[in-house]
């Protein structure tokens, strides 16, 4: 068991603020018009504890891009609708080995699942939200359970969304090629459109420490005490995002930080330390792989100051 105050864990936390904020590495992603535009000076990190305590540094307020983040929820949502076993089936947990927006993972395993936190499954998944065809009422549903999580509302960067809907020609083939392949399980343009506002969400630092302690405090959302989910659901999302959060780099990543975390082209990070915390970090420059550089760089230093790893024997205790 490894113990630390609220108070230790705090200055870790500011210290890896101070730590990271000079890194200039990393370029914002520009294949979005609107994300290229977002001030690439902004970060901050956020904390939210089991009890609700929230602890914050540097640009926690800011609202930014989703993005990939958003396929968490989504995910949680159908598994909650159709259950693990189900989801598994029709979409998979599996990793690619492959960047997000793969065509080749698709080919690939065309007779195999994937999994709903790279594009293809996360389109895939979409389409299996409920009502089938009905799409104002699957948006309400994908948002209701994304606010949820969050604990707040979140609301969507309409200028995100049209400049996403523009340029999105990738994710259409996706779509259409999933089509093919028999898994997509609603219109794929409805499907593809849906996928594309959620991930055009905008959403805070803060709100994502909650989503993660939620996650990491078994469904229970610890701002506003709603049991979003149950039924061993956290074990099976922090499996997906421990196989897939960082895409072709999630091997690299869970060795070295110990957390299993989900990575956003906004620059946001959601990281899930199972019963002990929720942390997010945001910052718009990426590395080559789409992972923000100062989010990574500073989950990976709380991580090895708390001296902690999710397959590792110790455990995490927070006291006051
Ligand atoms: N909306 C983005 C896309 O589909 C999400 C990618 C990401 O954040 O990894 O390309």
């Amino acid at each position: 068991m490894r113990r630390i105050t609220k108070e230790a864990l705090k200055a870790i936390m500011n210290e890896a603020y101070t730590n990271c904020r000079e890194d200039n590495s990393g370029k914002n992603a520009d294949y979005i018009p609107y994300l290229a535009k977002v001030d690439s000076n902004l970060f901050g990190i956020a904390i939210c504890l089991p009890d609700g305590e929230m602890m914050s540094v540097g640009d926690c307020d800011y609202i930014f891009g989703i993005e990939s983040v958003s396929k968490v929820m989504t995910a949680i949502l159908i598994i909650k609708k159709y259950g693990a076993e189900t989801v598994m089936n029709m979409i998979g947990a599996d990793a690619t080995g492959l960047p997000f927006n793969s065509i080749m993972a698709i080919l690939l395993e065309n007779d195999h699942p994937s999994t709903p936190l790279v594009n293809a499954g996360a389109i895939s998944a979409v389409s299996m939200v409920t009502p089938v065809g009905d799409s104002k009422s699957k948006w309400e549903n994908i948002l209701a359970n994304i606010n949820d999580l969050c604990g707040s509302e979140l609301t969507l960067i309409d200028e995100l969304y049209k400049s996403e809907s523009i340029s999105n020609f990738n994710n259409r083939a996706i779509a259409w090629l999933l089509k093919n392949y028999e898994r997509i399980y609603d219109n794929p343009e409805l499907s593809l459109d849906l996928y594309t506002r959620q991930c055009s969400l905008g959403v805070t630092a803060k709100q994502l420490a909650v989503c993660a302690a939620t996650i990491a405090n078994n469904g229970l959302n610890p701002l506003t005490k709603k049991q979003v989910y149950n039924n061993g659901i956290s074990a099976k999302i922090i499996s997906m995002i421990a196989a897939v959060g960082f895409y072709e780099n999630t091997g690299d990543w869970i060795f070295s930080s110990g957390i299993p975390a989900k990575s956003g082209v906004g620059g946001g990070i959601m990281g899930v330390l199972p019963g002990a915390l929720g942390i997010a970090a945001f910052a718009p420059p990426l590395d080559g792989a789409g992972n923000s550089v100062k989010a990574q760089k500073a989950l990976k230093y709380i991580m090895q100051r708390l001296g902690v790893h999710i397959f590792g024997s110790e455990r995490l205790i927070i006291e006051n």
